[in-house]
This record gives structure tokens, C-alpha cells and sequence, in this order.
């Protein structure tokens, strides 16, 4: 299936006006969640078709869509950060379209994206996209291509390439080679070099609205659309993610018991979630403070709109200076779960904290 969602069908009837209007480079940019890597996908794919429709759509018949849909077509590459390719099951799972899990809910918001990797590190994989696989794409780039004269190299996310890798692409993209198109897909447009972003035509990639994100969540069978959509921060493709049962009764469990910070052991609940994803579990609780400390100053709900009752007592009672500082803190706590050393006893430490930030003000004597 040719996937291009309802919110992307004007930007890609745009691009797909003729194939010299792309030029040689593309920022695709936009929040996480939404789709672009799915969008940046099509466009190569229907690049590399021999057939495409007059839309531009890839017809799916031909050998280069063959090749592409079983993920090994030899003029089409795609950068990913190294952790990024294992975790995903590298590119196995990205050629299926179907496969949108990429984009998810546990990495969204996460500003790790940016941070520096382990480079000495032999045994993690690096979470940054680094200069031997840019080097890579300029032998590919000098080679013939072997299909249509066109040659795709997609790269994901963007902000991940570090400073080495960068300035190697901005070569590449100083003297453009014919027929070869780069598609960078960013989440973070501001975390990439000016000379980059100035050498590419920037496309702001929509999101949809919340009622036809609602509407396309039921469509995939999503029970309560609106609460896995808020839950996300109105990403689609976040909020399919967030379905997942395993997935959703983890969260729940979370929150039901942070909802409640008088009653549950830090402890106690350090040890039932240390072998969940650790990042995961800091912006859960990022958005659960966000939405406690947004109730309290502007009686809004953002991410947990089935939990208004335990977040308007709670909120009532909070010092909302203390509650800042923990957000604050909150942000630190999330770059540092990258690399824990000690998974239980950060998880303890960070709730233990989250109890004292939300402890009711004391009553001066
Ligand atoms: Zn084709």
C-alpha cells in the first residue's frame, strides 16, 4: 500500500508537480509522530519508479518498487543513528510501510535526539548518525545508478548527525551531484547547522487537526482515540503506538499510582518498572507534572484528559515553585536516562523527588 496520509495529500501534491522542483535537497520538518519518515519513504519510492502514476504515486509493479518494498533497492539509502537501526530492527522493518514505529510515543519530546553519543564506547550503539556513514553515501552518490538515473539518500532524524557528519553532508550538498536527491527529515530544524538548513528547501510538514487525527485513529482501530491522541500530544502516529495494550496498561499503572503521591512507595514502584524503557518513563511523568502545573495555572488538561478528578485535587494542593523546579529538573533527568548507571536506583531517586515536589505546602506555625 501506498501510504500518504489525509493531512500530507496538498504537501505531496505540491512536491510531486515535477520531479525539478525538488531540486537536490528537501528538509522535511515538523513535530514527531506525524508521519514524515512514512512521507520521505514514498517520495524515494516513487523517485525510483519506473511507472509512477500521474499523481507521482509509485506503482508498485515495477522492479525498482520491488526492490524498494523488500527494503534493498541499490540506489536508495537510508541514514539512521546506529541504536536507532538496532532498535527498529534496522531496515527489515522500515521497508515495510505499514510499519509507522519509528516515529514513537517514548521518543517524542525527548531532546536526547541531540546529545552526544559514546563514541569510545565499543559495546552501545551510538545514538548519533556519524561521519563513516556520511562517508558511505558519497561513494554511493559517485556510483551509477543502477535503475531509472535517480538515486534516494533519506536521512533520519536529521539533528542526530554530529557536528563531523554534518559538515561532511554539507560537502555533498555544496556540489550536488545530478539525479540524486536528499531527504533530511528533522523533528528539531533548529538543532541542524544554518548552512544546512539554508542549502535545503524547507517543507513544513502538518499535522492534522485533532478531528480528523481522532477520526484516523478509529480507522485503525483504536478504542479511545482522544485519550491516546492527548496522551501523545496530538501526534497520530504516537497515538497508534500508545494502543498498544502491554504498552497502555503500563502507563496506566504508572499514573494511577503517581496520581496518588501520598499513598505509593517509590521503592515499590521503582522495582515494578525498572525493566520498562527508561526515557519512557520520564516523559510520562514530564507530562503528567506538565499537566498538574498546567491545571493549577490555567485549569487546562493536555495529556491525561480521563484523569481530571485525581489532577484537580492534587493541583489544588501543590506549591506550584516547587513543581517548576522539578520540571526543570525533570529535563536533566531525561538526558541522563540515556545512560543510567543504576536503573532502580534512578527510577527511585526520581520519584522520591517527584513526592517531595508535589508534597502539599506546609502551614507556617
Ligand atoms: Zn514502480
Amino acid at each position: 500500500m501506498n501510504t500518504i496520509y489525509s493531512w500530507h495529500q496538498e504537501t505531496w501534491r505540491i512536491l510531486r508537480q515535477d520531479n525539478a522542483s525538488l531540486g537536490h535537497a528537501l528538509l522535511l520538518k515538523g513535530r514527531q509522530g506525524v508521519g514524515k519518515l512514512v512521507f520521505a519513504r514514498q517520495l524515494a519510492k516513487s523517485l525510483l519508479c519506473d511507472h509512477p502514476s500521474v499523481g507521482g504515486e509509485a506503482c508498485r509493479n515495477c522492479q525498482g518498487c520491488g526492490w524498494f518494498e523488500q527494503g534493498g533497492h541499490p540506489d536508495f539509502r537510508l541514514i539512521l543513528p546506529e541504536a536507532m537501526a538496532e532498535k527498529k530492527g534496522a531496515s527489515a522493518a522500515l521497508a515495510n510501510e505499514e510499519n509507522t514505529g519509528v516515529e514513537t510515543g517514548a521518543e517524542m519530546e525527548s531532546p536526547g535526539t541531540g546529545e552526544p553519543g559514546s563514541p569510545k564506547s565499543k559495546r552501545k550503539p551510538s545514538k548519533q548518525i556519524r561521519i563513516t556513514q556520511i562517508r558511505d553515501i558519497t561513494e554511493f552518490i559517485n556510483m551509477s545508478s543502477h535503475q531509472n538515473g535517480h538515486k534516494v539518500v533519506l536521512i533520519y532524524p536529521a539533528e542526530t548527525m554530529n557536528p563531523e557528519a554534518a559538515n561532511a553532508l554539507l560537502k555533498n550538498l555544496e556540489e550536488p551531484p545530478p539525479r540524486t536527491l536528499f531527504i533530511l527529515v528533522t523533528h528539531r530544524a533548529q538543532y541542524l547547522l544554518p548552512t544546512i538548513r539554508s542549502r535545503c528547501c524547507q517543507i513544513a510538514m502538518p499535522a492534522p487537526d485533532p478531528a480528523t487525527a481522532t477520526a484516523w485513529l478509529k480507522e485503525q482501530g483504536v478504542r479511545d482515540p482522544a485519550t491516546c491522541l492527548a496522551s501523545t500530544g496530538y501526534a497520530p502516529l504516537a497515538a497508534l503506538e500508545f494502543n498498544d495494550v502491554i504498552y497502555l496498561e503500563r502507563h496506566q499503572a504508572f499514573v494511577s499510582q503517581i496520581s496518588v503521591p501520598g499513598k505509593f512507595n517509590p521503592c515499590v514502584l521503582a522495582e515494578e518498572m525498572q525493566k520498562s524503557d527508561l526515557p519512557t518513563l520520564v516523559i510520562w511523568l514530564q507530562k503528567w507534572c506538565y499537566d498538574l502545573m498546567s491545571f493549577r495555572t490555567t485549569g487546562k488538561i493536555r495529556y491525561h484528559l480521563d484523569m481530571l478528578a485525581p489532577i484537580e485535587s492534587l493541583a489544588s494542593r501543590i506549591n506550584p515553585r516547587a513543581l517548576a523546579t522539578f520540571l526543570r529538573v525533570l529535563n536533566e533527568t531525561l538526558r541522563l536516562a540515556h545512560h543510567p548507571l543504576n536503573v532502580r536506583l534512578f527510577l527511585e531517586e526520581m520519584l522520591f523527588s517527584y513526592v517531595m515536589s508535589v508534597a502539599p505546602q506546609e502551614q507556617p506555625r
